[in-house]
């Protein structure tokens, strides 16, 4: 029998006043030394978040001292027990801690130091809760007691915790227990139809992929005024989004679209996984360029299945994904950064967004789920319909999970779409990968016979402004529509139109709406405290964009619409 090497936790979560989570962290060293060392990322978020800076009032009674920004060094060999708070208060979000006296939100990998050691680990969870609360988690069921075994770090990292006086919802699936976790007071009718709602999903996706990977899975959804986002685990997901939305019907449906999008991670990037996407090194990113496959495909699905399961209409799916399009098509981006630049430097540029971005970047979400849907297009229309993406995600989760366990390059990815499809997609699609190339995607729509529709063309300034009660200052320049020779920069106050005193958005259009076509105004602006007048050369967008069906019958005739649109309802 394998020797484990025991360690022990106990949380104590009864701090919600201060906000704090006490941690004990007991274990038998073998060594003259140990090292602790707490994570900087969590999986799934692609960004340095130095959870340390949350850890206060480390000790021990044997001698220590702190050897890095998240590192700890104990001396002595034997029992050790270590202690330290960890602040929760600093923001509710998927991917940090969050403790107060109604709820507790634990993300592992910024609670849980790690001891570092060789040996095979075996380690357990203690908890101390405030008074009529359960703690729940992922790992929970493998055990159900409140002490959970893990046998590695990349497990417990990727199972968060949950402390509530709600009781789980039992979606009532075959074959895999689903529970949902729902921090909110929402009407029991609406817990109810987003119940139903979820169960379709869960079994909509679990059939098109060939069953469930698991034997449970928990949805934790919190709801919190003006909360939204989502991050998938090995078993899990966390969810938050605003209740006092989900009256109207396209709030709802991207609340069940965020849903789907995370559970679809349950196979994308848990198990199909490019090669670097686990296991990890915490204290470093890990860069990649494949993240179009992890984000990107599974935006590409989260809309898709969504239609194909009937939630959305065909003419809001459209709008969903002209949206994305648009996002590209709207802004420079794209000429200066590719799909795998985007994925490379997430840590740097996606995760931390300046006021530039959408000028000299791009989403690997936003056009990898365009290239998805290039790419699907392409083998429905190719393989008439006998053969789908999904096919080579199928594969895909064939071969390097279930056969091999491990991640796949980006040749082996086109190898299995080519062997699969009949299809060499690197040949036709590498260059929206590696350049900053442009997606013809409306050259793909057209096949399906669906195109853009421009109604109603109004002037265009090529920049937005927030209004304040101080005024109206500039807050989003679009290189790609703006003049190029108007001198407007970011945060200047708009003042006038053509001598017409400016105080708000509204009152802009409507001037804007009087002029010319392609003429010249001239703004004036307050900038340090002084005045200056700007002359710019007015634009044209369209208020009003759709994709439609090009003719009239086309929804009917067109046979590649036809198979797009209920490949996997078949
Ligand atoms: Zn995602």
């Amino acid at each position: 029998m394998k020797n484990f090497f025991p360690i022990n936790y106990r949380v104590d979560a009864t701090n919600t006043i201060q906000h704090y989570f006490h941690v004990k962290c007991q274990f038998t060293s073998k060594q003259k030394e140990t090292i602790l060392r707490m994570p900087n990322w969590t999986p799934g978020s692609y960004m340095i978040r130095e959870y340390s800076r949350f850890l206060h009032g480390f000790k021990t009674e044997n001698s220590w001292s702190q050897t890095d920004l998240a590192e700890w060094t104990v001396l002595g060999e034997g029992q050790i027990e270590i202690e330290y708070l960890i602040y929760a208060f600093e923001d509710l979000t998927v991917r940090t801690n969050y403790l107060d006296s109604e709820f507790g939100l634990i993300t592992p990998a910024a609670l849980f130091l790690q001891v570092i050691t060789d040996e095979d680990i075996k380690i357990s969870i203690e908890w101390k809760l405030p008074q009529n609360r359960q703690v729940f988690s992922p790992l929970k069921n493998k055990n159900d007691d409140l002490s959970n075994f893990v046998t590695d770090y990349d497990l417990l990292y990727d199972s968060p915790f949950f402390i509530t006086d709600q009781e789980p919802i039992s979606l009532n699936t075959e074959n895999c227990t689903h529970e949902i976790l729902i921090q909110s007071d929402i009407e029991d009718s609406l817990k109810k139809k987003l119940c139903d709602d979820l169960k379709v999903i869960v079994e909509f996706q679990a059939k098109i992929l060939g069953g469930y990977p698991n034997e449970y899975y928990l949805f934790i959804l919190i709801f919190t005024e003006g909360g939204y986002g989502g991050l998938e685990h090995n078993a899990c997901s966390v969810n938050i989004f605003d209740a006092s939305k989900l009256k109207d019907r396209n709030e709802y449906l991207k609340l069940l679209e965020l849903l789907c999008h995370e559970y679809f991670h349950l196979w994308n990037v848990k198990r199909i996984r490019p090669k670097a996407l686990g296991p990890f090194d915490y204290s470093k990113p890990n860069l990649t360029k494949e993240l179009w496959i992890a984000e990107g495909i599974t935006s590409f699905y989260d809309a898709y299945f969504l239609l194909q399961a009937g939630f959305l209409t065909i003419e809001e799916y459209l709008a969903k994904i002209y949206q994305d399009i648009n996002l590209l098509e709207d802004n420079s981006g794209e000429e200066w950064m590719s799909l795998e630049e985007s994925s490379f430097t997430a840590w740097t540029k996606y995760y931390k967004r300046t006021s530039d971005s959408h000028n000299t970047g791009i989403s690997y979400y936003t056009k990898g789920g365009v290239l998805v849907l290039c790419m699907q297009i392409r083998i429905i229309a190719e393989t008439n319909g006998k053969k789908s993406f999904i096919d080579i995600m199928k594969k895909l989760y064939q071969d390097f999970y279930l056969k091999q366990n491990r991640g796949f390059t980006k040749q082996e990815f086109f190898q299995i779409a080519s062997e699969v499809t009949g299809l060499n997609l690197l040949d036709e699609f590498n260059i929206y990968l590696t350049q900053n190339v442009r997606i013809p995607v409306l050259e793909y729509l057209a096949k399906l016979g669906i195109s853009p529709k421009l109604e109603n063309p109004i002037n265009e300034l090529g920049f937005t402004c927030r209004e304040s009660n101080r005024g109206l200052f500039v807050n989003k320049i679009f290189h790609k529509k703006i003049d190029p020779l108007a001198e407007i920069y970011l945060a200047d106050e708009i003042l006038a139109i053509d001598d017409f005193r400016i105080t708000s958005n509204s009152q802009m259009q409507s001037v804007l709406d009087t002029k010319k076509e392609n003429s010249y105004i001239k703004i004036l602006i307050a900038r340090k405290s002084k005045l200056k007048n700007i002359n710019l050369k007015l634009g044209i967008s369209y208020k009003d964009r759709s994709l439609v069906f090009t003719d009239k019958e086309s929804k009917e005739v067109n046979p590649y619409w036809d198979l797009f649109h209920k490949v996997h309802s078949r």
